[in-house]
């Protein structure tokens, strides 16, 4: 717990987040200024800033929670596709100092931009 990040104020429930999965290690919930509908954010609960600082276990339970949750947001929402990515570190555009995965709804036409746009 790192008492002034934003997300571990989310786990602790100090600030209000639209959860939608929760087990020991992970949390999930909708990003507060969604890309696109059902904008999914999961992070582990303990405290990392980037990934290299999360140990095995909660890194692999982290992506498995993306991989078991990313067809579910895609049929909530109904979307085509999903850009699935990390920020990760602030020369990479990370904001929030608090490891987290993106899941972002894509639909045919919605004229976003693949994740390789923004490298290069
Ligand atoms: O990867 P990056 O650090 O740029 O993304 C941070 C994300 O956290 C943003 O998409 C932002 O909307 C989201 N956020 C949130 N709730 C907060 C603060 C930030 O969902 N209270």
């Amino acid at each position: 717990m790192s008492e002034d990040c934003i997300f571990c104020q989310i786990v602790n429930g100090e600030i209000p987040a639209r959860t939608v999965y929760e087990d020991d290690d992970v949390l999930a919930f909708l990003d507060a200024n969604p890309l696109a509908p059902g904008h999914t954010l999961v992070i582990p609960k303990e405290h990392r800033e980037t990934l290299d600082e999360v140990p095995p276990e909660p890194g692999e339970m982290m992506f498995a929670a993306i991989h078991y949750l990313t067809p579910i947001v895609e049929d909530v929402v109904d979307a085509d596709a999903t850009n699935i990515g990390f920020n990760n570190g602030e020369a990479a555009g990370q904001e929030v100092p608090h490891v987290h995965g993106h899941i972002i709804p894509r639909f045919e036409g919605d004229g976003g931009q693949p994740i390789h746009a923004v490298a290069g």
